[in-house]
C-alpha cells in the first residue's frame, strides 16, 4: 500500500457555498465557523445555569456527533488498519482546530485506547479543578464506537484545565459476544 492519505481533505473540510452563504462537506453536513471563546461561553453559562446537567447535555451531542463522524470513516478500517485511520483523524481534526491528538496504546486485543489531546479549543486558557472535556469525551466514544463497531467507553483521566499540559482519555469496550462481522475491525488482528 502506498503512503498516500486515504482521509483527503476535501472529503473532509468544509467548503464554502458562497451563494447560500453555507459551509459543507461532500457527505451533505452543514458546518458553521465559531470561536473558541464563543464555544467556551457556552458551555460556561450552561455550566453555570445546569450545574453537572449541563455536562450530560454536553456529553450526549459529543457522543451524537461522534457517531455521525465514524459512519464516515468506518469503512476505511479495513483498507487501511486502524493505526494509520487513527492517525489521519488525527491530522484531520487537528485541521479543523481541535487541538494537537496523539493516539497511543491501540490495543484492540486489549480493547482500549489512549488518546492525548494537547490544546484543545474547550480548554485554553481555562483552569478548573475537574477534567470538563465532556463533548470531547462523548465525541471519543461515539467515534469509536462506529469505527470498531463496538459500545465504547471513554474516561477522561488528566485534563489541560487541571494540569495545563494534556487532556487524556481512556477508551475501552467489551468485546462482541458473537463471531465478529468480518467487515469489522476486531477481526484484523491490528
Ligand atoms: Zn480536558
Amino acid at each position: 500500500m502506498d503512503n498516500k492519505p486515504r482521509v483527503n481533505d476535501k472529503d473532509v473540510l468544509p467548503k464554502l457555498d458562497l451563494e447560500k452563504g453555507e459551509l459543507n462537506v461532500p457527505s451533505g453536513e452543514d458546518w458553521v465557523m465559531i470561536s473558541g471563546e464563543a464555544l467556551r461561553r457556552v458551555y460556561e453559562h450552561e455550566v453555570t445555569i445546569l450545574g453537572t446537567g449541563a455536562f450530560v447535555i454536553w456529553y450526549n451531542a459529543g457522543k451524537a456527533v461522534g457517531k455521525t463522524e465514524g459512519a464516515k470513516f468506518a469503512g476505511l478500517v479495513n483498507t487501511l488498519g486502524i493505526d494509520q485511520l487513527a492517525q489521519e483523524l488525527s491530522r484531520t481534526y487537528a485541521q479543523l482546530g481541535w487541538g494537537r491528538i496523539e493516539i497511543r496504546d491501540i490495543d484492540i486485543m486489549r480493547n482500549e485506547i489512549t488518546i492525548i489531546l494537547r490544546n484543545s479549543p474547550m480548554v485554553r486558557g481555562v483552569s478548573d479543578k475537574e477534567p470538563r472535556c465532556w463533548y470531547v469525551r462523548g465525541f471519543m466514544e461515539g467515534i469509536v464506537s462506529v469505527i470498531l463497531g463496538v459500545e465504547a467507553t471513554a474516561f477522561e483521566l488528566a485534563c489541560e484545565a487541571v494540569n495545563r499540559d494534556r487532556c487524556e482519555f481512556k477508551v475501552s469496550w467489551k468485546l462482541p459476544t458473537s463471531p465478529p462481522d468480518e467487515t469489522k475491525s476486531l477481526s484484523l488482528g491490528k
